[in-house]
């Protein structure tokens, strides 16, 4: 298979000493949806900034597209045709909406990739389009994009990805603070890009969409270290193992598609609640 993505033994610390990523091997195929789960504060977060060339590892190597990503290849000041490469395939979705936004309107964000990719403007513009009727965002494109509801947002930034077309998309805890129906609805968009072709990574802790969205499931421990990187219906069978990781606890098992949790009702009967 083609490999895009191929990580070797990779360790990166903030600013020398705190530690984010331990020792991380693994290779990430054209076409693979692959969910990257852990609790907070496991490393996901920085994987996907290194898979993004926003950081480089502290130590270990990274190539992306058979090439080796460091910072003297990569840096923003300098002219370089593979950095230019890299940006066009690689989209990165923030957690953080806010940071992501930028421009006076939502046609403008989406615009701005493009048009500083040198795309003609016609081209863009039929681009811009395309993607707003697509997000079903259209009625939006005149609106601040600092004034929309979360899941709004979350929108607006996905698009000023996929207006790029890119072939790989990193996305950071992407139903995080979504509603449900928003939720399904970015599933089911994950789904449909995965089934276009592409390769789609997602950080989470959200172990009710990984089936939905990832064959394979890479597990970060709180050592910052890859515990587990397999199918996701075993990784998500494997109690011990994500009770290890802190994913779980005790009281909560997992069937099927659902999370269900007991609670525990002091000196009472256990609670029996449906998490989806
Ligand atoms: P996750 O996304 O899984 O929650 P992160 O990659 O954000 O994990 O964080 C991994 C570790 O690195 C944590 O201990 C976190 O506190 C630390 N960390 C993350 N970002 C920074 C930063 N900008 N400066 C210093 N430490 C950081
Ligand atoms: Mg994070």
């Amino acid at each position: 298979m083609d490999t895009i993505f191929d990580l070797r033994n990779i360790s990166y610390s903030y600013v020398g000493k705190i530690n984010a990523l331990k020792d991380i091997s693994l290779k990430i195929n054209r076409g693979e949806q692959v969910s990257i789960i852990g609790t907070n504060g496991s490393g996901k977060s920085t994987l996907l900034a290194i898979l993004n060339g926003l950081i480089y590892p502290t130590s270990g190597e990274f190539y992306a597209f058979d090439n080796q990503i460091t910072e003297d290849v990569f840096d923003a000041i300098t002219d370089n045709e593979f950095r230019s490469y890299f940006r066009t395939k690689v989209g990165f979705v923030f957690q953080n909406s806010d940071v992501q936004l930028f421009s006076p309107t939502v046609y403008e964000e989406i615009a701005f990739g493009p048009l500083q990719l040198d795309v003609p403007p016609k081209e863009v513009k039929r681009r811009v389009e395309d993607v707003l009727e697509i997000m079903g965002i259209t009625k939006l494109r005149d609106r601040s994009p600092h004034t929309l509801s979360g899941g709004e947002k979350k929108k607006v930034c996905i698009a000023t990805v996929l207006v790029n077309n890119p072939e790989v998309l990193l996305l950071d805890e992407p139903t995080a603070g979504l509603d449900p129906r928003t939720q399904l609805w970015l599933v089911e968009l994950l789904q449909e890009l995965g089934r276009s072709g592409k390769t789609v990574i997602t950080a989470t802790h959200d172990l009710e969409t990984i089936e939905q969205i990832s064959k394979r499931a890479v597990v970060m421990g709180e050592d910052h270290g890859v515990k587990i990187d397999g199918d996701t219906v075993k990784v998500l069978d494997d109690m011990a193992l994500l009770l290890s990781v802190n994913l779980i606890h005790e009281h909560m098992h997992i069937h099927g598609k659902a999370v269900h949790e007991h609670l525990h009702a002091h000196g009472k009967e256990h609670a029996h609640q449906h998490m989806n």
